[in-house]
Formats: structure tokens, sequence, C-alpha cells
């Protein structure tokens, strides 16, 4: 007998990305692929919502028999009001990107700066340590990673954005020695960072902002949080100014999404293979 309670005819858990666009989203591919791996049964959704309709879509998908949800752009620091309880890395970034519905309520964690974390130490064999670092932008996915990147005892943390008082607001959050905020055009830049973070959604519009060229140089790591099928916007900015290396955040993505897997289900799934896949079919 299928358990409607659920939702799904056919019993399995739900679970989905939220966010406004979400299209572009490879997640419901990568979590197919770790339910495939573990063993596991359950669907996963995209779900658009406008930001005026995030609280309505997720007690919806909560009160239909949802077990959980990826939260992305721009929903991340909103959906922590919705919460009844946050892990201890939610809390301090101030911004979720992983939803748990149990016992009717809601839990927020956020798998993000772990998952970036993990991508640059262990798959792409650059420590942290002694890093002199700049993200580029101050929205949720910045919140996220910052926490992560401190404790991994950087030479200096710089977070530079279109809209200053966003990184300053980040800078006060932290409230840490090796942090700092300044506007795009306002980077410290005395010489070129080892790692640039591309943390804006610029590139999901097609915008290329005008980034810091100093910033980066021949041995400059460039990190692109998004990703795509052609290289992104930021992408081609770093090759254009030499950068050592540019990468997309492939690996952030499956590494995070490994983490969310975990907390929904108990299991962890081992991504090499769940990466290469996605990067091979992007
Ligand atoms: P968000 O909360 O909406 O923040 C957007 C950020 O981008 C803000 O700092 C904003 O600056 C900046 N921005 C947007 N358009 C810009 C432009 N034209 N010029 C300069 N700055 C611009 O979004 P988010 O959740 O932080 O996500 C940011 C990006 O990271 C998205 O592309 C998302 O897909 C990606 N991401 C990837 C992963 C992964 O696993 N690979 C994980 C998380 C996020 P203002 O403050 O001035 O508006």
């Amino acid at each position: 007998m299928p358990d409607v309670s659920s939702g799904d005819p056919a019993g399995f858990d739900r679970y989905g990305v939220i966010g406004y666009p979400v299209s572009h989203s490879r997640s419901p591919v990568i979590h197919q692929l770790f339910a495939l791996q573990t063993g596991q049964q359950l669907r996963y959704e995209l779900l658009q919502v406008a930001p005026e309709k995030l609280e309505q879509a997720v007690r919806q998908f909560q009160r239909t028999g949802g077990k959980g949800l990826n939260v992305t752009v721009p929903h991340k620091t909103a959906v922590t009001d919705l919460c009844d309880q946050l892990s201890e890395r939610a809390e301090q970034a101030g911004a979720v990107n992983t939803l748990a519905f149990q016992d009717g309520e809601i839990f927020g964690d956020n798998t993000d700066g772990i998952g970036l974390t993990r991508d640059l130490e262990w798959n792409l064999g650059f420590p942290l340590q002694g890093r002199r670092i700049l993200i580029l932008g101050a929205g949720g996915a910045a919140l996220g990673i910052v926490g992560p990147l401190l404790a991994r005892r950087p030479a200096a943390l710089v977070v530079a954005n279109r809209t200053r008082d966003r990184a300053d607001a980040v800078v006060k959050r932290f409230g840490h020695g090796m942090l700092s905020a300044c506007a795009f055009d306002d980077v410290p830049a005395e010489a070129p960072y080892d790692l640039v973070i591309n943390a804006t959604s610029a590139g999901l519009k097609g915008e290329t902002p005008p980034y810091p060229d100093a910033a980066v140089g021949a041995g400059t790591l460039c990190y692109d949080l998004s990703y795509g099928s052609k290289p992104t916007p930021f992408m081609l900015w770093s090759r254009d100014q030499n950068a050592g290396a540019a990468v997309m955040g492939w690996g952030m993505l499956v590494e995070q999404a490994a983490e969310s897997f975990h907390l929904w289900r108990g299991i962890r799934p081992s991504t090499a293979p769940v990466l290469k896949q996605i990067v091979v079919s992007a």
C-alpha cells in the first residue's frame, strides 16, 4: 500500500530545491545519482518560487509530506526566519541551504562552506591555511562560506561587494580579525590573491561586473561558485587576467549536496563518480 501521506503515489520520500531562478540547477540529477548509488528511494523536484511566495511554498511542501529542501539563490537568508532550529554553522552564517522537515519542525543547516572547502582541499589539492583569499559577493552563498574558510586559518580574507554595506554586514557578523570588507573598486591589491572566489549571481544573468583586475596574477586560483555547460563569464574574465587556474563550482555543488544527503538519509554517498558524471553530461 503506497504511503499517500508523503504526497508521492509510489511512496517515495520527497525532496527538492527551491530557488528563483532554479531551472539551471543540477541538484535533481546529483541527488538521483546519490540515491541510485546508495540504494535509497526518493524523488527530487525543482521548485521555482518568487521571494514573496517563499513561506507559502515551504509550508506547503512540508504539509504535503516533503522531507527536505535545498535552498538556493535568492532565498538563503530569508528562509532562516522559517526555521524552528538551526545548526551551529547555519546560525553562524545567518543563511541556510538545506531544510529538513521532521516531527512538524523545520531544521535549517548550511552545507555550502564544507562543500567549498572539501572541493578546494580534497578534490583540487589546494590547502587554504596561510592563503590570501578574496570573495566577490556578499549574499547568501558568501555568508555560508566565510565561517568554514576562516576555520582553515587563511592569512587574509577580504569580502568585496557591489553594495558595500552588505560586505560590511558580513564582516560585522563574523567579527574576525582576518576578515575585512570593501567595494569592488576598492579591493586592496598590494599583491595578487592566492584565491579569488566569485560568489556573485551576476553570471546567472550573463553579466560581468567590473571585477578587480589587480587581484589576479599567474599564481591565482579563480573559483566560480556558478557553473555551466560553457565557461561562465567569470571564468572568461579570469582567463583574460592570465589567472594560474580557473574552475567552476561543480565540485562544491556535488560536495554540498553530499552533505545535505547525509543529513537527510544518514548515508554519505561517494562524490567522485557523481562529479565525473555530471561534468561530462553538462
Ligand atoms: P544572493 O544571496 O542573491 O546574492 C547575490 C550576490 O551577487 C550579491 O552579493 C549581489 O550583490 C551580487 N550580484 C548580483 N548581480 C550582480 C552584478 N551584476 N554585479 C555585481 N554583483 C552582483 O545569491 P547567493 O545565494 O549568494 O548565490 C550566489 C551565486 O553562487 C549564485 O550564482 C549561485 O548559483 C552560486 N552558488 C553555487 C553553489 C555551488 O554549490 N556551486 C552554492 C551556492 C551558491 P549586491 O549585494 O550588490 O546585490
